[in-house]
């Protein structure tokens, strides 16, 4: 078990942690990123992005993860292959944490960027069927139903970009939304609309996923008309949930204050927490744009800050105290 200090600890590798650690990096203040249990974040389980600046052509999210770390690594970044399990914040900086190593780490500064993740229903079945014809992630999962039906929970631009992502293994795939209309961009509703392949089923919830985990996995969706409140059974061999993400801020229960989706709070228009010395930025931060580019452009400012925090820390011990004048 070791003991890793540095003057900025960055806990997660999304694009927010990664662009914390360039700018971190190119500052001299030699960040440690502890990467977590998924590795570059949530763009990893992503096909394409064609919305990230720079990039005239498609890109696939995991490549677009690579080349940032290749970048923060290359400008000094130091990657830790673990998972901080606890922090301790309350002695101020240094700032404390210990990973699922053992391993433990000092920062001078400390930012948070450990993103969020795919929230699930809660609904009689899902957690039971999960890998079995249940799954939260069709770029993991989707090759698993090739030539298979499936379906598609949701009404934002993960689900239809889901669904979308889908045709490439299934020639029917049908999106369930709880409303009459999609909360997806315009852009991706026409391509969802437009698609041979796809359905859409309206004003419709799951009440239950059915099936044998151990035999067969999913048969088939409980579903409820939320007009009519008239239940159908609706036969797939897959489904993905899409219904958005919530923060990972389990860490910092107790510790930083937290609106009541679990975001971290920070001063508005800046990733200051209440805690000197400690920023968040990305998704645990931000539940209103959650872009791979916002998140990127908040890591920046995170590192900005940190060095700021680090240069006024320097200068005030430098003071000589006005009684030894
Ligand atoms: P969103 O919060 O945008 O959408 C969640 C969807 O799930 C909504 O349609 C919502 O319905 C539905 N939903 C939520 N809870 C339930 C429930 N209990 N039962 C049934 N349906 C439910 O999440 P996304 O993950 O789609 O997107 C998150 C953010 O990431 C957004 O800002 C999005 O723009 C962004 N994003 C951008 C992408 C891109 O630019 N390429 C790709 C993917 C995401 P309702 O509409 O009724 O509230």
């Amino acid at each position: 078990m070791a003991t890793h200090k540095t003057r900025m600890l960055i806990i997660g590798s999304g694009p927010a942690g990664l662009s914390a650690a360039i700018y971190g990096a190119r500052a001299m203040m030699e960040p440690i990123v502890v990467q977590g249990l998924q590795p570059g974040g949530q763009l990893t389980i992503t096909t394409d992005v064609e919305n990230y600046p720079g990039f005239r052509d498609v890109v696939q999210g995991p490549w677009l993860m690579q080349e940032m770390q290749a970048q923060a690594e290359h400008v000094g970044t130091r990657m830790m292959w673990d998972t901080i399990v606890s922090v301790d914040l309350e002695n101020g900086s240094p700032f404390r944490a210990v990973g699922d190593s053992g391993d433990v780490y000092e920062g001078e500064t400390l930012v948070i960027a450990t993103g969020a993740q795919a929230r699930w229903l809660g609904v009689p079945g899902e957690m039971e069927l999960g890998g079995k014809g249940v799954s939260a992630c069709a770029t993991c999962d989707g090759f698993f139903y090739r030539g298979k039906k499936v379906a598609v929970i949701g009404g934002g631009n993960t689900a239809v970009e889901e669904a979308l992502y889908l045709t490439n293994h299934s020639d029917d795939v049908t999106l369930i939304h709880r409303r009459d209309s999609l909360r997806a961009e315009r852009i991706l509703q026409e391509r969802l609309f437009r698609h041979p392949k796809i359905k859409v089923l309206w004003n419709k919830v799951v009440e239950s996923f059915e099936g044998d985990p151990l035999a067969g996995g999913l048969t088939h969706l409980s579903l409820k008309d939320t007009v009519s409140g008239d239940m159908s059974a609706f036969h797939c061999d897959g489904a993905f949930v899409a219904i958005g993400h919530a923060p990972s801020t389990e860490l910092f229960k107790k510790k930083l204050a937290m609106d009541d989706g679990g975001y971290l709070l920070v001063e508005p228009g800046t990733p200051k927490t209440a805690i000197p010395g400690v920023f968040a930025c990305g998704d645990v931060m931000d539940h209103t744009y959650r872009q791979a580019v916002t998140a990127a452009g908040t890591g920046c400012m995170a590192a900005l800050d940190a060095e700021r925090f680090l240069a006024t820390s320097k200068f005030e011990k430098e003071q000589v105290p006005e009684s030894t004048w």
